[in-house]
Parts: structure tokens; sequence; C-alpha cells
């Protein structure tokens, strides 16, 4: 079935899947390398790349060690750093797409409109800014941190200077000798402020509430090194192997075991107290909620950058804008030029959910209305022959989420080779096989600093107080859990 929208000769095919990151570009090299080659993947951008070709802020670059966050199927022997800067991982996804053959399965600026299951031709059909397509499977892998949020701040309208969300940088607008605020105090504008509190004039921070921090071990590999990564494969191996079991201990700390817990905030601790030696500045940096709570974040450089005479932190958040003035909700005013919002993304509520209709009609927005949710973090009762990968309950806050993104794709592959051995038309997960694992994911989160830790959070749904994004185990448990396709949670239609 073609449309006359476009001459894709791609347009009825086994697999559609939505967006182009580490999720999609994995799940494409995948399906080539199983054989699977009848695919789309869809991409709204004009890149494949996903979070790292939208945020190229200054200072971008991954928290998790590159050797770690990246394919293992299709390792990189020459990483730069401990922790790659951001254009590098993006380069990295763009070279495995080209390398893996899934290029010229990537149909760039199709943006998805809406995905509809036919319950009589029991296929989806998938509307897109640049022509329809038609799948017998769906795959979302349109990311939780890819539709960045801006808050409401009351007379934003009327801040006549230059004002971008971190994930959609302006490098038309040169910083140097402007007075700028930093909204957020998170992830990414930890590694803003640092990168750019050189150029500016003034810096004023908003923190609505202060990271716990842990010093960042981050160094250039040598070539000796590099060489060796690429001469002796085992050698990589052992240093991803090595890295992600010392991050697996984190999530001890996250379950609040001791002496695991109290050792992480002492290390904390004491990395604020030796950069900043001022009590009142410290004072301000001191965050007021358990460790875990929300993301650890690592930088050995923040701090410092906050200590700078041109910095101001300002320890409320921002609360109003008026004409220039931007003031806080402490009510104290700044003059400025510029306003960066690094204030994340719509992570709980992903507006692709919106455009995604099951067989009832009901779109999957609608169905999550109480939170995401989804039987093995992956299929949605009602929803037929879809899967979402990093979706509900797959975030991690201690580990990478590559090795999450690649448990995810085994179970697709899993699921889809089940479906041809079976000739099923259709597999559906059941509501109460969802039901019991919600309620299996449920009793995991129970005790865990996210629920328990005083703050809130983008890891809990704000209307249902369910921890959704956030996988509350250990990573490798979610492996053991999750990278197999489980028929028994599924009702099935035959005779494909
Ligand atoms: C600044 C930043 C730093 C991070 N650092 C780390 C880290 O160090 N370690 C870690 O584990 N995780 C990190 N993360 C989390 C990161 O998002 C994931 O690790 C991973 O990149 C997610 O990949 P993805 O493919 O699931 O989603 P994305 O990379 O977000 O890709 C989704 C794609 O879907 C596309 N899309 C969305 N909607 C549509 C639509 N309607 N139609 C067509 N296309 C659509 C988007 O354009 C995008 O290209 C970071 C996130 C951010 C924002």
């Amino acid at each position: 079935m073609s449309t006359p929208e476009h001459d894709d000769p791609l347009t009825d095919v086994e697999t559609i899947v939505v967006g182009a990151g580490f999720a999609g570009v994995g799940l494409g090299i995948q399906l080539v390398r199983a054989g699977r080659t009848s695919f789309v993947i869809l991409e709204r951008a004009d890149d494949v790349g996903g979070t790292w070709r939208d945020n190229t802020y200054p200072g971008v670059a991954c928290d998790v060690p590159s050797h770690l966050y990246s394919f293992s199927f299709h390792p990189k022997a020459d990483w730069s750093r401990v922790f790659s800067p951001g254009a590098e991982i993006w380069q990295y996804l763009r070279d495995a797409a080209r390398d893996e053959g899934v290029l010229p399965h990537v149909r760039l600026g199709a943006d998805m409109r809406t995905c509809r299951w036919d319950p009589q031709a029991r296929r989806w059909i998938v509307h897109t800014s640049s022509g329809t397509y038609t799948g017998r499977f769906l795959v979302l892998a349109a990311g939780h941190l890819a539709d960045e949020k801006l808050p409401d701040i009351p007379g934003v309208e009327s801040f006549p200077g230059d004002l971008f969300h971190s994930a959609r940088w302006r490098h038309d607008r040169p910083l140097a000798g402007k007075r700028v605020g930093v909204v957020g105090s998170g992830a990414s504008a930890i590694q803003i402020v640092p990168s750019i509190v050189d150029d500016v004039s003034e810096l004023v921070i908003f923190q609505r509430s202060a990271p716990w921090l842990m010093p960042r071990r981050d160094r250039a590999y040598s070539d000796a090194e590099k060489r060796m990564f690429q001469r002796d494969p085992a050698s990589r191996v052992s240093v991803r192997t090595e890295w992600f079991w010392n991050l697996e201990f984190n999530y001890a700390a996250r379950r609040r075991l001791e002496p695991f817990f109290s050792g992480a905030k002492a290390v904390a601790r004491a990395h604020l107290a030796s950069q900043v030696p001022d009590p009142d500045l410290r004072h301000k940096l001191t965050p007021d909620y358990e460790l875990g709570c929300k993301r650890v974040l690592i930088s050995s450089d923040f701090y410092p950058a906050v200590a700078k005479d041109n910095v101001t932190l300002e320890p409320s958040a921002l609360s109003r804008v008026d004409g220039s003035s931007a003031i806080s909700a402490a009510g104290n005013s700044y003059e400025l030029d510029t306003l960066v919002f690094a204030t994340g993304f719509e992570a709980a509520d992903p507006p692709f959910a919106a455009n995604v209709y099951g067989k009832d009609g009901r779109s999957l927005a609608e169905h999550w209305a109480g939170g995401m949710h989804a039987l093995q973090s992956a299929g949605v009762p009602g929803f037929p022959n879809m899967f979402i990968i990093n979706g509900p309950n797959t975030g991690l806050g201690h580990n990478s989420v590559v090795y999450m993104i690649e448990s995810q794709l085994r179970y697709v592959l899993g699921a889809m080779d089940y479906a041809d051995q079976h000739a099923l038309a259709t597999l559906e997960p059941d509501a109460g096989a969802e039901r019991t694992y919600l309620a299996e994911v449920r009793q995991r989160s129970e005790g865990t600093v996210w629920l328990e830790g005083g703050c809130r959070s983008w890891y809990v749904d704000p209307g249902s107080g369910e921890l959704t994004i956030i996988w509350p185990d250990f990573a490798h448990v979610f492996r053991d859990r999750n990278s197999v396709f489980e028929p028994s949670g599924y009702a099935v239609t035959g005779a494909y």
C-alpha cells in the first residue's frame, strides 16, 4: 500500500520506528543485523542523534563514561575523554547509523503527527509531516528528554533580550560581555555555568534547590590508551565492565543502604567544603533533601565557577519578568541581557503520547492520564504490536541509559521473532499481566530515595505521585527482568 504523498519506496513496511536517537539508531542496527530490513525510522529533525543533536550548549558532555555510554555492539576505541563532549557523542551516533547501514532507512524531517491502529488491516497507520507509512509493528523511540520544558513565567514576553532553552542553544547570540541569567541548577546548568562564566560580564543563577554534586573524575585518554583499546578489544570491554559495576554500587545509595548512603553523602559534602570556603555560599549550595532524590550531578568546576566575583547565586526560583528585570521568588531583581532556561524536559508527560491511538480509539495520553505505565516497561494494553523504548520505568539515576536501551532492543527483537515463529498477526499486552508487573515495580520503589527523599523531582509523576520514569532497582536487574519477551503476558491473534 503506497501513498501518493511521496515517492518513498518504503511506505508499507514491517516496522515503523519513531525517533532516531540512541534508541532508534540502536534498533535500526539490530534490525539490519537480523535481516529485518523492511523498516523506516521517522525523525522530525534534520539529522539523527536525538539528545546529542539537540543539546549543543557550552560544556555539554555525558556524565556516564563514554566507554559505557555507547553501544556494546558498536564500540569506539578512541573516545577522547572519560566523559566525552556532546559533539563527539553525536558524531558517534551519526557514524554508527552510516556504518551499520541504518541511514537508508531514516526519514529526516518526518514529524510523526498521528499513529493509529487499524483493527481491520491489523496494521499501524502513521501520518507524518512528509507522508504516510503503514506497518505491522510500531516502535516508539521518541525519547523522554526530547521536548524541552519552559516554565510559565509571568511577564516573560516583555523581556527585550535573548531568551532560549538550553536544548535550543542560540550559537548566533554570543554571550561575551552580557549580563546572563541561567534559570535552573540541574544537569545542564552545572555544565553551562563553568563554560560561560569567564565570557559574560555578570551571571545570575536562579536556583530553586541546590543539587548534590560529586567530583567529576574526567581526563583525556592518551594516544597509547586509545591504541590499546583499538588493538586489544578485551581491554575496552574490561573498562566498560568495570565502570558498569562501579556505577551499579550507586544504586545501593538510592535504596538508602548503609554504609553506601552515608558514604556517598560524605564524599559530596567534602567536595562542597573543599571547593567553597565561604560559609554563606556553602550554605546556599547545601541540598535540603536526601542524596539521589534528584539526579546526583558530577562536576569539578561548577562550585569554583559559582564562587567567582561576577556570579550571583540566587537561592530561589525565577518567578516573574518585567522588561529586562528578572525577579526571583525571594523578591530580588536583576537587570539582564540574556535568559537561558536550563529547566529540563517534558519527561513524565511525553507529547508524542497525545498522538498515538490504540484499538479502541483512545490516545496513549488518555490511557496514561494517571501516569505512564507499560508491561515489562515496553508494551501497553490496547495498543497491539507496539513497543516503547526508553519509556515508562526505564530511566536511571545511577548508570547508563544505553544499557537499558540495549536490554529493550533484545525484548523488541524477541517479540518480533516470537510473532514470526507462531505466524501471529497481533501481540497485545494483557492488562492483568501489566498490573502484576506494575505492582512489582511499585514494590521495588518502596523505600527508595526517589519517593522518600524529600524532594520534588521529574522522576515522579506529578499527578499520581508514582515513580513512572525511573527503574527503581539495579540496571542489571532490569536486564534480567525485561530483556526477554515473555509471551505469557500477551494476548495473540494468529494468521499473519
Ligand atoms: C543534556 C543531556 C545529557 C544526558 N546525559 C546522559 C548521560 O550522560 N548518561 C545517560 O545515561 N543518559 C544521559 N541523558 C539521557 C539521554 O536522553 C539518554 O541517554 C538517551 O540519549 C536517550 O535516547 P533516546 O533515543 O531514547 O531519546 P532521544 O535521544 O531523545 O531521541 C528521541 C528522538 O525522537 C525524535 N522525536 C520525538 N518526537 C518525534 C515525533 N513526533 N516525530 C518524529 N521524531 C520524533 C526526537 O527528535 C529525537 O531525535 C542525557 C540527556 C540530556 C538531555
